[in-house]
Order: C-alpha cells, then structure tokens, then sequence
C-alpha cells in the first residue's frame, strides 16, 4: 500500500470507528514535498486517493484541490518535528464531551484510567476554544504538541501525532476509550498515577 493509500484507509477506520462523522477531522503524513492532506469539507468516510491534496510545509498546493482548513498546524507541527510523519484531528464523541465540560483542566484534561492510557498517552494538556481553522488554533495547538503527542481542543476536539498513521490512530482510540470511560465513573473512580 502507498503512502496515498494508506491515508485514505486511516479515514475510512477514523469515520467506521465514529471517531469522526460528518464532514469533520483531517488527516495528513509526511511526502518528500511536504505533506498528503484530506480535502476540506469532505467526509472521511467516502474521501478516496483522488481528492487527496499534496501541499508544502508552508502550504503551498502542489497537487489536488482545497486543502483543510487546519492544514496551518498540519504543516507548522510536521515543520517543527522531524521525529513526527503524521497527524490526525478527530472530533471522537466522548473526547469532545470531555473537551466542553466547566471543570476543564487546561493542564491535563483527563485522569489515567488505564494502562493502554498511561503508555501512549500519559498527559493531555487542553488549548482553549478558538474558532476551526483559525490561525489562532494553529498556534496554540502547535505551542502544546512541541512537547505532546496529544492536544485537547476545548468544545471541538483533539489532534494527536505520531511517527506513523498507524501509531496516531492507535493514540486516538486510547484517548477515546479512558474518555468513555471517564463519563461513565462520575466523580467516584480510582486513577492511575
Ligand atoms: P476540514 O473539512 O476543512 O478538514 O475541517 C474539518 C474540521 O474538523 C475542522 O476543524
Ligand atoms: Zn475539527
């Protein structure tokens, strides 16, 4: 499977799984050039290796049609981080729950419930809101992943990068999964340290 090929089947898993619905979320992976990037305004589930847009780390088209609207802090993380070759921005229900609760904490929004959490996640700092694909968001979305694999976008969602598409899916799902599990504790739970 090509690079192409590979980011138009994390989509489909991202859309099947519901950790995106509508036309929400966006992908991209690393090129020689710059980077593959989902189209704006399509859904994940039905995006095919056509509609995928190659731009450059400072977003010029290269190839294919409008890109997403984040690809502001698509290319600035992939720019600043060498180690990283893809990212992905979901819009996971029980994430986005989390995300618009009063009691937000901005410096790690979630506790460790479990140890598939603890391992690939750890710590996720939250950014506040500010509107999709703002220059504002890029900026503050980049300030958190300089040092994070994961960032929670307050009332919106959550981008989390990787060295591979394979590796930021399997953060996302853990992240959605101890944020399940959070709404389902109430205030009486036990977390890891
Ligand atoms: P795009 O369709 O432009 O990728 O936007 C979707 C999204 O999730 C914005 O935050
Ligand atoms: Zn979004």
């Amino acid at each position: 499977m090509d690079l192409k090929e590979q980011l138009v089947e994390v989509c489909h898993q991202l859309y099947q799984r519901k950790l995106v619905s509508s036309t929400g979320g966006n992908v991209s992976v690393r090129t020689e050039r710059g980077l593959y990037i989902t189209p704006t305004g399509y859904s994940l589930g039905e995006v095919t290796k056509e509609d995928i847009v190659e731009i450059t780390l400072d977003g010029e088209i290269l190839n294919g049609g409008q890109p997403s609207k984040e690809w502001r802090f698509h290319s600035s993380i992939l720019k600043l981080r060498d180690d990283v070759h893809a990212v992905i921005h979901a819009h996971p229900a029980y994430t986005v729950a989390v995300s618009c609760r009063k009691d937000l904490n901005f410096a790690d929004a979630m506790p460790r419930l479990t140890p598939g959490y603890i391992a690939r996640v750890g710590k996720l700092p939250a950014v506040p809101y500010a509107p999709p694909g703002s220059e504002e968001l890029a900026q503050n979305v980049l300030e958190v992943l300089r040092h994070h694999h994961a960032v929670l976008m307050q009332n919106h969602g959550v981008t989390v990068i990787a060295k591979d598409l394979r590796h930021a899916f399997i953060i996302l799902e853990e992240i959605e999964e101890n944020a399940h599990i959070y709404l389902l504790l109430g205030q009486d739970y036990h977390a890891l340290s």
